[in-house]
C-alpha cells in the first residue's frame, strides 16, 4: 500500500489535470485505518484527476452515432467495439458472451382511423434540419417490443392511464373494453406500460394504445425539441411491454442461462410473455382518435394535456395491423476485469447496458460514456502497476430494453460464483440528463454512497454531497413532502425494478447502488434523445458525465481497497424498521389481523447488535490489530448479511423475486417487504402471519451474523 503512495505522487506530477477541481474531503473513510484511508485518498485524487470530459463527449458521439436496439448488427458493433476498446484500455480477460434468447423486432405496423373519418397515422417522428440524426431512414417506426402479431377493426376506447381502477370506472359508465381498441396515455399516474398491457389484456381488449400526453412529456412542460428539452408533438416513446414484474430475461429460460442448447419452456407457460397488440403513439397521432369521440365526457383527472375534450369512447374505430418477428437472436455481453491483487474472489461489478431504442442520447449512452472514461482510469493505473485489492469486474449488459435480458442471462449463468463472491453492484443506466443527482442503495450500503458524495465535486459548484441534499430537498418542496433531506434519508433505499440491478439484488441477493444525474427530460425512447439533445439540453459540457464517471469509479475503489467492508448493518436493521412503519400506514393493514411488534423488535435487535460490531470493528482497526487472515474471515462474514434475506423459493407466485425486504410491483413501483405487504393487500391474513415470521427469523439470523463477526474479531 505504501508504494501506492509513491507511485501515486508521481503519477500526479506527471499528469495534467484534465477535469479535477479539488474538493475536501474528511480524512476517515469507513473501513479504512487512518494509514489506508490517506492512501486510499491520494489513489482516488489521481483516479478522478485523469477523468476528461471531452473524451467523454467523443465516446458519446461514437455510441449516439447510429440506432442499435438489442439483436441488431449496429448493436453488435458496439459490443464489439466496447470489447475492443476494454483490450486497448488495458482491462482483463476482455470477454463477449452470446446469448440466444427469445427476441423482438418489429416488421410493420399501421393504424388508421376508420370512422367517423379517415386518418391515417404518421408513426413516424418528424425531422428536423438543426439535428441531421432525425432524418435518418434507419430509424424506426412506432413499436413496441414483445407486441403479439395480429390486425383488429374496433371501436376505440380513452382508458386514461390504463390501470385497473380506470377500467373500474369504465365499468360504472356500463362501458366494456371487450375487444376494443383501448387508448391510454403513459403516465398520471406513472405505470409500466407492460403492466399496461397486462391490465388490457386481462381486460380482453383486443389491442392497446399508449400515448405521450404533453402534459406529462411535452409543451405543457416548458420548450420541446428542437427548442428545449421537452417532447414536440411527433415523439414517440417506444419500449418493451415484458411482463419482466413476474421473471425478466428470457421469457423461455426463467431462472437459467439462454446459453445456445440450453433448455427452453414452451411459449404457451412462459408467464413474461405479453399476449396482446400494442403500439405506442405520439399526441399527434392520437389527437385524431381523442377528438372524434362523442361518449360521455371523462373525469376531470381524466383530461390530458390537449385543448380538446377527452370522452370515454363512442364514434371512433380504427384498424389496427402489427406484424412482429419474436424469434430468437443473439444479445451480447461484454465483459471484463482487474484481477484483485490481495483478494481475487471478491468482486465488485460495475455495469451499464449498451442497447437503445433509438440513439440512446440518455438512455444509455450517457451511462455507457460514462463508464468508457471510467474503466479507461482503471486501466491508467493498472498500467502503473496499481491493481486494486478485490476484483472489479465490468459487464455491458444487451437487451436491457427488452426485458433486463442481457444481465439476467450473465447474472443467471454465473449465479454460484456470484452469491458467493459479488461484494456488490453498482448499476448506471442513464449518467446524464440534467443536474440533479439521484442516489439509490440497498439499506447496507446507503451510507458509504452518503460518504463518498463528499470526495466528488459538483460541477454546478461544491460538493456533490451538498449539491445532492440540495436539489433533493427543492424536489421534496415541490411534492409537497416535508421531511427534511439529511445524510440518513437522502439515499433511495426503496429500490424497485427497472433496470439492470434487479438480478443481483432480487435473485443473488447481493447489495447495490444505482447513480444517476437527471433533469427536465421529454425525449424518453425517442429518436430526440439523442447527441443533439444532449449537447444543447441535457449536458452540455459532459460535466455531470464526468463527475459520474468519477464516482462510479471511486465507490468502487473504496469497496475494492476497504480493509474492512463498509456495509453498514446498523443502518439497515433501521431501514427495515422504516418499511415496517410504513407498512403500519398501508391503507389495507389492519393491526387487529396482523401485529408487527416482534419484527419490529427484531429490527431494532438488529441495529444494536449491528452498532455494537461497528464500534469494535472501529476501535480494532485503529488499534491496527486486524491481519490479513482475520479481515478475510470478518469480510466474509459481512458478505453474508444481504443472503439472509434471500428466500430460495421465492416470495409467493414470483418464485425468481428472493428478496424478502425488496421487490417491484407490476407498475415498476417499489415494493418493500413484498410478500407480507401483497398478503395484507389482498387481505390474506394467515399468509401475512407467515411472511412476517420468516422476516422475523432472517433479521434474528442477521443479528446473530453481528454477533458472529465481534466474536471473530477477539
Ligand atoms: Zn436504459
Amino acid at each position: 500500500m505504501n508504494l501506492w503512495v509513491l507511485l501515486l505522487s508521481s503519477m500526479l506530477l506527471a499528469r495534467g489535470a484534465a477535469y479535477y477541481s479539488q474538493t475536501s474531503p474528511s480524512d476517515e473513510i469507513t473501513g479504512f485505518s487512518p494509514e489506508a484511508a490517506a492512501a486510499e485518498i491520494k489513489l482516488e485524487t489521481a483516479f478522478k484527476s485523469g477523468v476528461s470530459s471531452e473524451r467523454i463527449r467523443e465516446y458519446h458521439r461514437y455510441f449516439t452515432s447510429v440506432p442499435h436496439p438489442a439483436g441488431t448488427k449496429a448493436d453488435y458493433n458496439v459490443a464489439q467495439y466496447i470489447a475492443e476498446e476494454w483490450k486497448k484500455q488495458g482491462l482483463e480477460e476482455v470477454t463477449i458472451r452470446r446469448y440466444d434468447v427469445l427476441g423482438t423486432r418489429p416488421v410493420s405496423t399501421s393504424l388508421e382511423m376508420v370512422s367517423p373519418k379517415k386518418y391515417k397515422a404518421v408513426l413516424r417522428e418528424q425531422a428536423y434540419d438543426v439535428d441531421p440524426h432525425t432524418k435518418n431512414p434507419e430509424v424506426s417506426s412506432a413499436w413496441i417490443g414483445f407486441s403479439a402479431s395480429g390486425e383488429v377493426t374496433a371501436p376505440v376506447v380513452y382508458a386514461h392511464s390504463g390501470n385497473p381502477e380506470d377500467y373500474e370506472l369504465l365499468r360504472q359508465h356500463g362501458i366494456d373494453v371487450k375487444g376494443k381498441i383501448v387508448l391510454v396515455r403513459y403516465s398520471n399516474p406513472y405505470s409500466y406500460r407492460g403492466f399496461k398491457a397486462l391490465t388490457a389484456q386481462r381486460m380482453e381488449a383486443a389491442a392497446l394504445l399508449i400515448y405521450s400526453d404533453p402534459v406529462e412529456d411535452g409543451y405543457k412542460k416548458g420548450k420541446v425539441f428542437p427548442d428545449g428539452p421537452w417532447g414536440p408533438e411527433s415523439h414517440i416513446q417506444r419500449g418493451a411491454i415484458t411482463y419482466d414484474f413476474m421473471v425478466p430475461g428470457d421469457p423461455l429460460t426463467p431462472g437459467w442461462a439462454s446459453l445456445p442448447g440450453a433448455k427452453r419452456i414452451p411459449e404457451s407457460e412462459a408467464v413474461s410473455l405479453p399476449h396482446i397488440i400494442a403500439l405506442p403513439l405520439s399526441w399527434r397521432d392520437a389527437r385524431p382518435l381523442l377528438e372524434n369521440m362523442d361518449g360521455p365526457v371523462a373525469p376531470k383527472d381524466w383530461q390530458g394535456g390537449l385543448p380538446i375534450t377527452f370522452r370515454l369512447g363512442g364514434a371512433v374505430t380504427a384498424h389496427l395491423k402489427v406484424e412482429m418477428d419474436n424469434s430468437t437472436q443473439p444479445y451480447y455481453v461484454v465483459e471484463a476485469r482487474i484481477k484483485g491483487s490481495e483478494f481475487p474472489d471478491e468482486w465488485v461489478l460495475l455495469g451499464n447496458h449498451h442497447d437503445a431504442w433509438v440513439y440512446g442520447g440518455v438512455d444509455p449512452s450517457s451511462g455507457t460514456a460514462s463508464m468508457m472514461e471510467m474503466t479507461r482510469q482503471f486501466g491508467a493505473l493498472l498500467k502503473q502497476g496499481i491493481r486494486p485489492r478485490r476484483t472489479l469486474v465490468f459487464g455491458s449488459w444487451d437487451g436491457e430494453e427488452v426485458g433486463l435480458t442481457g444481465s439476467t442471462e450473465w447474472g443467471e449463468q454465473f449465479s454460484e460464483e456470484l452469491r458467493s463472491k459479488l461484494v456488490a453492484y453498482l448499476n448506471v443506466d442513464s449518467s446524464a440528463s440534467g443536474p440533479n443527482f439521484q442516489g439509490g442503495a440497498s439499506g447496507s450500503l446507503a451510507p458509504m454512497l452518503v460518504e463518498t458524495t463528499h470526495s466528488i465535486h459538483d460541477p454546478g459548484g461544491g460538493s456533490l454531497h451538498d449539491a445532492w441534499l440540495k436539489s433533493t430537498a427543492r424536489e421534496r418542496k415541490e411534492a409537497h413532502n416535508l421531511q427534511p433531506v439529511t445524510d440518513r434519508n437522502v439515499v433511495n433505499t426503496r429500490i424497485g425494478s427497472g433496470s439492470d440491478h434487479t438480478v443481483f439484488l432480487n435473485f443473488l441477493g447481493r447489495p447495490v447502488i444505482t447513480l444517476e444525474f437527471d433533469g427536465p427530460y421529454g425525449v424518453y425512447h425517442s429518436v430526440y434523445d439523442d447527441y443533439y439533445w444532449m449537447n444543447h439540453f441535457g449536458d452540455p459540457g459532459y460535466k455531470y458525465h464526468a463527475a459520474m464517471s468519477q464516482l462510479w469509479g471511486v465507490t468502487a475503489l473504496r469497496l475494492a481497497q476497504a480493509d474492512v467492508l463498509p456495509l453498514n448493518f446498523q443502518f439497515y436493521g433501521n431501514t427495515v424498521s422504516q418499511f415496517l412503519d410504513e407498512l403500519q400506514k398501508n391503507k389495507k393493514y389492519d393491526a387487529a389481523k396482523l401485529n408487527l411488534a416482534s419484527a419490529l423488535k427484531a429490527a431494532h435487535e438488529l441495529a444494536a447488535a449491528a452498532g455494537q460490531t461497528q464500534t469494535l470493528l472501529k476501535t480494532s482497526m485503529a488499534s491496527g490489530k486486524l491481519d490479513t487472515p482475520k479481515l478475510e474471515v470478518v469480510n466474509q462474514l459481512l458478505m453474508k448479511g444481504e443472503t439472509n434475506f434471500i428466500l430460495p423459493d421465492g416470495i409467493p407466485g414470483r418464485p425468481w423475486f428472493k428478496h424478502i425486504l425488496y421487490s417491484a410491483r407490476f407498475t415498476y413501483a417499489h415494493l418493500e417487504l413484498p410478500a407480507i405487504t401483497e398478503a395484507v393487500e389482498a387481505g390474506n391474513w394467515q399468509e401475512a402471519q407467515q411472511q412476517t415470521e420468516i422476516l422475523i427469523r432472517a433479521l434474528n439470523t442477521e443479528t446473530a451474523l453481528m454477533r458472529q463477526v465481534r466474536e471473530a474479531l477477539r
